[in-house]
C-alpha cells in the first residue's frame, strides 16, 4: 500500500525556523472538519522544539500548539533502534519516540476522561502499532480503564458511523485525525508526567508511574465532583490546599484546568463552571 504525499511548510512557533515536511494526503482527507494535527518532533524542524501543526484541506498550516515545557530529555539510554524492540521490552519511552510527546500527552488526557482511542494502522514493518496498544493497555487498571484498539483504513468509515466521540490517531505518521474535544487543550500536566516516566529505566516502572499518577487525579476529581454537587462555587486557589489536606497530594494550581476539563467531559459541564478563580469572582 503506497500513500500519496504532499509537502507542507512548517515554522517552529518558538524559534521561527522553517522546514518543508511531506505528509500523506489521506491524513488530511480523513480528518474531522478537514484539519489534521501533526506532531513535529524535536529535530524535524529545529533541534530544540517539538510541537503540533494544524494542517488544513489545502495543506496549509493553520496554527500551532506547543506545550509550555520543553521535552528535550536526555535519556540515559538512547533507544538505539526502538523499531526492533520486542513487545515485552517496549516502553512508554519507545512510544514517545515514535508518535511524539504531544500526541502521547493527548492520549493520556483521553484516557483520563475515559474516551475510546482508535489507532489507524498503516504500513508498519515492526508492528509498532500493536506494541503501542499493548503498552497503553498495560497502563490501564480497574480504576483507570483504557479502551484502545487498532483499525484499518477500510473499516474506519463504518466505525465512524457508529461512534463519533473518540480519538483517532495515525501513529506511524504522528497525526491526530479526530479529537474528541471541542477545543484545543493544554496538556502541560500530562507532558510533565510523561517526562517523569521516561526517565525511569525499565518499561514496567514507566507504566506504573503513569497509572499511579493518573489514578490519583481521578480520585481527586471524584471527590471534587461530590463537593461541587453541594456547593455553589469552589475557588481554584483553594483547591491545592484542599487536595493536600485530604489526599496528601501536591497539586499545582496551574493544573486546575485538567481537573476542570475532566469534570466537564466526564461528568457535567455545569459542575465544571463552579470552579472559578477568586479574581474572576471579584470582578463580577
Ligand atoms: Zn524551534
Amino acid at each position: 500500500m503506497s500513500d500519496e504525499f504532499k509537502q507542507i511548510r512548517v515554522v517552529c512557533p518558538v524559534c521561527n525556523k522553517q522546514v518543508k515536511i511531506d505528509i500523506p494526503v489521506f491524513i488530511v482527507d480523513e480528518s474531522q472538519e478537514g484539519v489534521a494535527k501533526v506532531q513535529i518532533p524535536q529535530g524535524a524542524c529545529c533541534p530544540d522544539h517539538a510541537f503540533m501543526a494544524f494542517v488544513d484541506k489545502k495543506f496549509k498550516v493553520r496554527g500551532y500548539q506547543n506545550v509550555d515545557i520543553e521535552f528535550n530529555v536526555d535519556r540515559k539510554e538512547k533507544p538505539g533502534d526502538q523499531k526492533k524492540v520486542d513487545i515485552k521490552n517496549y516502553s512508554v519511552a519507545d512510544m514517545v519516540d515514535i508518535i511524539g510527546p504531544d500526541i502521547c500527552a493527548t492520549i493520556l488526557r483521553v484516557v483520563l476522561v475515559h474516551i475510546p482511542i482508535l489507532l489507524l494502522e498503516t504500513y508498519d514493518l515492526y508492528e509498532q502499532v500493536e506494541k503501542m496498544v499493548v503498552v497503553l493497555r498495560s497502563i490501564g487498571s480497574e480504576e483507570l480503564p483504557v479502551s484502545i484498539e487498532k483499525v484499518t483504513k477500510d473499516s474506519l468509515p463504518e466505525r465512524r458511523k457508529h461512534y463519533h466521540n473518540f480519538l483517532i490517531l495515525v501513529p506511524m505518521y504522528k497525526a491526530i485525525i479526530q479529537s474528541p474535544f471541542e477545543k484545543n487543550i493544554n496538556t502541560r500536566f500530562e507532558s510533565s508526567l510523561l517526562r517523569e516516566a521516561i526517565q525511569l529505566p525499565d518499561p514496567a516502572s514507566q507504566t506504573m508511574l503513569l497509572r499511579k499518577e493518573m489514578v490519583k487525579v481521578l480520585k481527586v476529581v471524584d471527590d471534587l465532583v461530590k463537593v461541587l454537587r453541594t456547593t455553589e462555587k469552589l475557588y481554584e486557589e483553594e483547591i491545592p490546599g484542599y487536595i493536600l489536606q485530604k489526599f496528601n497530594i501536591q497539586f499545582d494550581v496551574k493544573n486546575i484546568d485538567v481537573i476542570r476539563h475532566i469534570i466537564e467531559v466526564k461528568y457535567d459541564k455545569m459542575l465544571a463552571t463552579k470552579i472559578i478563580s477568586k479574581f474572576a469572582d471579584f470582578l463580577t
